[in-house]
């Protein structure tokens, strides 16, 4: 796959902090242009079909290995940003938005954006929305941790973005600084995989951490994200032999 890691490198080279390419073939969650057939949509997607490390996965509890794993420990930090709607997502894009260490060393925070449903599923349930938090270490290696919501009371962290999200294309600069650490939950134990980026060109070698316990966001919240984005989920895809590991 080194076609795709140079790929990858070129494509985090813009700098904005966005991982999806600018100008890149169109794709859809539905319709002709579907996850199914994103890889024959454009040469530079062939890991879509091809790839055997893909995300997203659904991640039984009973069979993730219990590890002694280095914990998570994030130093996030206050910092301006974008609010853009890509077309297939909402994403935060921040400017010096502070790091987090996970097993596999140090990494930068770029940007995080949502889905809806939840792309992972936890013993074959999805939950209504997902963030996923993207890193880049200093050698251009992806580390993503995802945040799982539940229907609840409202989060008050999203509670100006989620107010305020863009119906259409575009980008904006945040209405004020945010600290990403307000995104998480109490506990950081975590499931850890192998696998991709889970939208085209659906580049591998991104170290995936995704935290078990879900925090709260409001219906509202969610129907809000929903009336611009019904669906932007990627189905699961197999696992393929890979095993998946859970902190103590
Ligand atoms: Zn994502």
């Amino acid at each position: 796959m080194k076609a795709n890691k140079i790929l990858l490198g070129l494509l985090i080279a813009f700098g904005s902090g966005q991982v999806l390419a600018e100008g890149a073939a169109h794709w859809t969650y539905e319709g002709k242009e579907n996850p199914a057939k994103w890889g024959d949509i454009d040469k530079t997607f062939e890991s879509c079909k091809l790839g055997k490390e893909q995300s997203p996965i659904d991640i039984q509890s009973k069979d993730a290995k219990k590890a002694a794993l280095a914990p998570i420990k994030p130093a996030y930090k206050s910092s301006a940003g974008e609010l853009v709607n890509n077309g297939h997502t909402i994403q935060i894009n921040l400017a010096d938005g502070g790091m987090t260490t996970v097993p596999s060393g140090g990494y930068k925070l770029l940007q995080f954006h949502f889905h809806t449903p939840s792309e992972e599923k936890i013993d074959g349930k999805n939950y209504p929305l997902v963030a996923h938090l993207v890193h880049r270490n200093e050698a251009g290696k992806l580390a993503v941790v995802g945040v799982l919501f539940k229907t609840g009371k409202e989060n008050a962290a999203l509670k100006t973005i989620f107010a305020n999200l863009p119906a259409k294309e575009g980008k904006a600069p945040l209405a004020a600084n945010l600290d990403t650490s307000a995104l998480l939950p109490k506990s950081l134990a975590y499931y850890t995989y192998n696998g991709s980026l889970t939208t085209p060109p659906c580049s591998e070698g991104v170290a995936w951490h995704v935290l078990k316990e879900p925090v709260e966001i409001s219906v509202a919240q969610v129907a809000a994200f929903q009336k611009i984005f019904q669906m932007n989920a990627r189905p699961v895809q197999p696992l393929n032999g890979r095993v998946v590991q859970a902190s103590e």
